[in-house]
């Protein structure tokens, strides 16, 4: 769990989302899923939390190809996740914005919590060169 388990691009996502001011009545955002295992992405499945079987979401790649985020609401039980789509507006600008996918545009099974990369079916991480070569010149 946690940020460092998703693929680069949505880790910028997430760290851009805190620069901006939160629309009221949004206290702040907290993150969900990143990474999700067999076990859980089966147990998502029969609780009907997602359709996807395992393999069949990108929360089950690593780095994750997804990440959920909740925005905060005060309530009269204290702040508690918000479940309405005007409440995760900001997130669906800023996805647009830095060419991810918001699970808001999902046709069908809206997934509001959701942001994904486009081409998460094919996603390579690049390459982290190993060390760098060091070449020795003698002049
Ligand atoms: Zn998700």
């Amino acid at each position: 769990m946690g940020i460092s388990e998703a693929a680069p691009p949505l880790q910028q996502f997430w760290a851009a989302l805190q620069l901006e001011e939160p629309p009221f009545p949004v206290l702040y955002y907290v993150l969900g899923d990143t990474y999700r295992g067999q076990e859980e992405q089966e147990r998502f499945k029969a609780e009907g939390k997602s359709r996807a079987s395992w393999t069949e979401s990108p929360h089950n790649y690593r780095p994750a190809r997804a990440i959920d985020i909740y925005p905060i609401i005060p309530t009269d039980r204290g702040p508690e996740v918000s479940n309405d789509p005007v409440h995760y507006q900001q997130i669906r600008d800023l996805a647009d914005e830095m060419f991810l996918v918001s699970g808001c545009n999902f046709q069908g099974f809206q997934d509001c919590p959701h942001v994904e990369l486009p081409n998460w079916r094919t996603y390579q991480p690049k390459k982290k060169a190993q060390r760098p070569y060091l070449l020795e010149l003698s002049c």
